[in-house]
């Protein structure tokens, strides 16, 4: 997508630190974290929001939420616990319109969210 920051990211158009990455997904760290990690998992295709998701993405969503899973446990956050979000549109907050799957741990997440 022409215009889309986390593809500009993903391709190296705009330089930003990547965490972990492999032929499906990225993970970067959220540039305003609201909490002692947040890491967005994103993958290297460009879908713009959950709306947008086939049949096609089923194994793909997985494995982002896999990731994000080792992803908590490699930082030890998997007993503590950790809180993984996808946002969609307006009401939701979404602000980047290609899907990222939030990851937060190292603090008690209140629930409901805001
Ligand atoms: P959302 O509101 O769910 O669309 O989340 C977008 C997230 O991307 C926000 O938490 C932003 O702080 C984060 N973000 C925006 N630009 C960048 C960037 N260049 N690198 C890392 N995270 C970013
Ligand atoms: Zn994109």
């Amino acid at each position: 997508m022409n215009d889309c920051l986390f593809c500009k990211i993903i391709a190296g158009q705009i330089p930003s630190p990547i965490l972990y990455q492999d032929e499906a997904v990225v993970v970067l760290r959220d540039i305003n974290p609201q909490a002692p990690l947040h890491l967005l998992i994103i993958p290297k295709k460009h879908i713009a929001s959950l709306n947008d998701l086939s049949d096609a993405d089923d194994a793909l969503v997985g494995l982002m939420v896999r990731r994000a899973a080792a992803i908590a446990k490699e930082h030890g956050y998997d007993e503590p616990g950790y809180r993984t979000v996808f946002n969609t549109n307006r009401d939701a907050g979404q602000t980047v319109f290609h899907i990222h799957l939030h990851l937060l741990a190292g603090r008690s997440l209140a629930w409901p969210p805001g």
